[in-house]
C-alpha cells in the first residue's frame, strides 16, 4: 500500500504534467511569443498549491481558460507626420479578463511593442489588478510607435487616430486604458479629447491618468513609485531592515522610477543612481532629483545631460551597468527582463539585501531563482507596482462620484493598499506552503480572487 506522503506526491506529479500541458498548449497557440511564454510560465508554476487545495479549478478548467484572452484587437494606425507623409502603425487592445470588473491597463507607444509585449502584459495586469482589491479587470494596449524625437503635433495625430478606432471597443464600464512607457499626462489629454469628440458626451471614467483639471486624480502621477516603496517597506520591515540610512538604486527616469526615488529619499534613503535606455548616472552623494525632473518631465532630455550640471556624477553609456553599482536596495524600474541572471548575479556579489520591482516583469525567470535562492527579500512587480493602478481604480471612483479627493486622501488609501497587498501576498505564500516567497504569495492571492468569481459566473 501506498503512503499517503506517496499518494500526495503522485498527486502533485499529475498536477504538474497538468500545468505543463496547459503551457505547451499555450507556446503552441501563440508561437515566438517569448515576453508572454515567460509571464505565463511564471504564474503557472506557482500554482501547484492552490490546484491542490481547490480541485474544482481544474473541473472548471480554470487554467485553460485563464491563458486565453477574452479578445485581441489589432488595428493600423494611419497619421501624417511633420513632412505631410502618411505614416502608418500597428495599434493594439487584449481584454484579457473581465471577471472581477471591466478591463484595467495601461497603453504603451515604443517601437517594442508587438503582440507578445502586450499579451505578457495583459496576462499579469489580471493578477495584479485582483491583488489591489480594487473591481478591476486585467487589459493592455499599445502601439509600435515610438514617440522619440516626434513633435508635439505628430504626437497629437498619433493619438487622435489611435483613439479613432480604440473608442469603438472602450468605455467607462467595458475598458479603461491609462498610460505606460510612453504615454504620460500629455498623450492621455488628446486620447481623451478624441474620444469626447467621437462620443459627443464627457464620459470622465474612460480614461486614467487624466489631467487634475478636467478628472484626474491627485497622487495618481506619483502613485506606482510611491507603491513599490511603500511595498519595500513593508517588506523590509518584517525582517528588521528599513529605508534610512540604505544606498538605493533605481533604474528608468521615468514617471515610475523618479516617484520611487522621491519617496525613498523622504524615508531616508541614500538614491545614486538612475538611468535611461541610453546609459546610467552615478552621484555618490546622492542624485540631485530637482534636476532629474527638470531634465526628463520638463525639457525631455536624456539623462547625460544631468553630469554637465553635476560634474561629481559619473555617466556611463550602458543601462545594464546600473546594477554594478553597489547598494543595499535595488529597485528596477524601467522595462521588462533589465536584470539578467549576469546583473543578478552581481547584486548578490555586491550585498544587495532587497529588490522592488517598479517596472513590469524587469527580472529573468534566472534573475529571479537566483534572488531566492540567496535569500535576497524580493518584491515581485505584479504586487509591489500595483500602486498605480490602484490610484487609477480610485480615479474611476472619483469619476463616478463627479467629486475629487484631496492628494492626502488619496496618498493615504494607496498606502493602506500596498500594505494590504503585502500582508495578502505574505500570507498566501504561508498558507501554501511557500513561507516569504512573495512571487508565489503575490500569484496565488491574485489568481484565487479571479478564478473564484470566474466560477461563479459559469462557463462564459
Ligand atoms: N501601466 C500601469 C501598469 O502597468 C498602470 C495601468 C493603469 O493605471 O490602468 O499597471
Amino acid at each position: 500500500m501506498k503512503s499517503l506522503e506517496q499518494v500526495e506526491q503522485t498527486h502533485n506529479e499529475h498536477i504538474d504534467q497538468y500545468i505543463q500541458h496547459v503551457f505547451e498548449t499555450v507556446k503552441k497557440r501563440n508561437p515566438h511569443e517569448s515576453e508572454f511564454h515567460q509571464a505565463v510560465k511564471e504564474v503557472l508554476d506557482s500554482l501547484i498549491p492552490a490546484l491542490v487545495q481547490n480541485p474544482h479549478y481544474i473541473n472548471q478548467a480554470i487554467l485553460e481558460r485563464i491563458v486565453e484572452p477574452e479578445r485581441v484587437i489589432t488595428f493600423r494606425v494611419p497619421w501624417v507626420d511633420d513632412q505631410g507623409h502618411v505614416q502608418v502603425n500597428r495599434g493594439f487592445r487584449v481584454q484579457y479578463n473581465s471577471a472581477i470588473g471591466p478591463y484595467k491597463g495601461g497603453i504603451r507607444f515604443h517601437p517594442t511593442v508587438n503582440a507578445s509585449i502586450i499579451k505578457f502584459l495583459g496576462f499579469e495586469q489580471i493578477f495584479k489588478n485582483a491583488l489591489t482589491g480594487q473591481p478591476i479587470g486585467g487589459g493592455k494596449g499599445g502601439a509600435d510607435f515610438d514617440p522619440k524625437g516626434k513633435s508635439d503635433g505628430e504626437i497629437m495625430r498619433f493619438c487622435q487616430s489611435f483613439m479613432s478606432e480604440l473608442s469603438k471597443h472602450i468605455g467607462p464600464d467595458i475598458d479603461v486604458p491609462a498610460g505606460d512607457i510612453g504615454v504620460g499626462a500629455r498623450e492621455v489629454g488628446y486620447l481623451f479629447g478624441q474620444y469626447k469628440k467621437i462620443r459627443g458626451g464627457f464620459e470622465a471614467g474612460v480614461l486614467t491618468g487624466k489631467g487634475i483639471g478636467y478628472g484626474g486624480s491627485l497622487a495618481r502621477k506619483e502613485a506606482t513609485g510611491y507603491g513599490t516603496v511603500y511595498f519595500v517597506e513593508e517588506m523590509l520591515k518584517d525582517n528588521d531592515l528599513c529605508f534610512k540610512d540604505s544606498t538605493v538604486v533605481v533604474s528608468g527616469s521615468g514617471n515610475v522610477s523618479i516617484y520611487a526615488m522621491e519617496k525613498a529619499m523622504e524615508l531616508g534613503a541614500n538614491v545614486v543612481a538612475c538611468s535611461d535606455s541610453s546609459g546610467y548616472i552615478y552621484d555618490k552623494k546622492g542624485i540631485n532629483l530637482n534636476t532629474v525632473k527638470r531634465l526628463k518631465e520638463v525639457e525631455h532630455k536624456r539623462i547625460h545631460e544631468y553630469v554637465k550640471e553635476h560634474p561629481d556624477a559619473i555617466y556611463t553609456d550602458d543601462p545594464s551597468g546600473i546594477w554594478s553599482v553597489p547598494c543595499d536596495i535595488a529597485l528596477p524600474c524601467a522595462t521588462q527582463n533589465e536584470i539578467d541572471h549576469h546583473s543578478a548575479q552581481i547584486l548578490v556579489s555586491n550585498g544587495v539585501k532587497a529588490i522592488g520591482e517598479g517596472a513590469n516583469m524587469p527580472s529573468t525567470h534566472e534573475a529571479i531563482n537566483l534572488f531566492l535562492k540567496e535569500n535576497i527579500l524580493f518584491a515581485p512587480g505584479k504586487a509591489a507596482n500595483a500602486g498605480g493602478v490602484s490610484v487609477s481604480s480610485l480615479e474611476m471612483a472619483q469619476n463616478s462620484a463627479r467629486l475629487s479627493w484631496s492628494f492626502e486622501e488619496v496618498n493615504n488609501r494607496l498606502h493602506r493598499i500596498m500594505k494590504s497587498i503585502y500582508r495578502n501576498s505574505k500570507d498566501a505564500a504561508e498558507t501554501y506552503g511557500a513561507p516569504g516567497n512573495l512571487v508565489v504569495g503575490a500569484n496565488i492571492a491574485g489568481f484565487v480572487r479571479v478564478a473564484d468569481a470566474m466560477i461563479e459566473q459559469g462557463v462564459i
